[in-house]
């Protein structure tokens, strides 16, 4: 009896968490999508501005004026990843997906990025599973390129791409040579907007792992960082064979 009674609360509490999460996306949804209009204004207006001032406008003036402009596009850039956090995944069906061929297509979206890094990709062969196409494309994309990002200086970015299977799941694993992530952070990275560098030492606006979770976990899945005992990281996320 007491049994059944604490499995009865546990539904409940489940309920209550789905919807608050739900309420969370809604939330995340109506404010990124509303804030991008007062973002426009403040755009253009700044655009209108230095046109019409153009040639007779003082140094300072023009100082803030850049200030201004590159905030509003660093402020897309954040509103953008957040309106995109909250539509992944939404009525969307699950098709099988070939793995092989989501890499192909991020490699050819990432060639200019991964030749200008002089990048070393290479891979294992990778199954063919039931998924979410274009959210899987969005994770390899988010992984092979913070592998290449966040690089050790000069040393050319190696990175392998594998997948074997663990009982009823398959386990990916993208490993890097580079800078390694501390293991007091491997946790929060995964946390939306938490960056552990400056915008100046590595661009980013820390959504690229939040998008990362939320994309696994739409899949059932799990992801996780660990170190690369050849120095770097390894990114690993298990996703349910069926
Ligand atoms: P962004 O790349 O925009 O900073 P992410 O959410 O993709 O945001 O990553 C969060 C943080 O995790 C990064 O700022 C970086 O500090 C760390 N990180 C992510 N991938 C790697 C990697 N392959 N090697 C080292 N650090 C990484």
């Amino acid at each position: 009896m007491q049994l059944k009674e604490e499995s009865t609360k546990m539904e409940q509490l489940i309920e209550t968490l789905k919807d608050k999460n739900h309420e969370l996306e809604q939330f995340a949804f109506i404010t990124s999508h509303d804030l991008q209009e007062p973002l426009r204004t403040i755009t253009t207006v700044v655009a209108d501005l230095e046109q019409q001032n153009k040639g007779d406008m003082d140094e300072m003036t023009s100082i803030y004026l850049g200030f201004l402009s590159q905030s509003a596009v660093r402020m897309r850039a954040l509103i953008t990843g957040l309106l995109e956090y909250s539509r992944l995944g939404k009525d969307k069906l699950l098709e099988k997906v070939d793995c092989n061929i989501i890499l192909q297509e991020c490699l050819a979206d990432l060639r200019t990025y991964i030749q200008e890094n002089q990048a070393i990709i290479t891979s294992s062969p990778l199954p063919e599973l039931p998924a979410y196409g274009l959210e899987l494309k969005l994770l390899f994309q988010n992984l092979i390129s913070n592998a290449i990002k966040f690089r050790k200086k000069n040393i050319s970015p190696q990175i392998r791409i594998t997948a074997l299977q663990d009982n009823n799941y398959w386990v990916f694993s993208v490993a890097d040579n580079g800078i390694g992530i501390d293991a007091r952070f491997q946790e929060k990275i995964f946390v939306i907007f938490h960056r552990l560098h400056s915008r100046t030492a590595y661009e980013g606006t820390g959504i690229g792992l939040a998008h990362c979770r939320k994309i696994v976990e739409l899949h059932r899945g799990k992801i996780w960082v660990e170190p690369n005992p050849e120095g770097g990281s390894i990114f690993r996320f298990k996703l349910p064979v069926i």
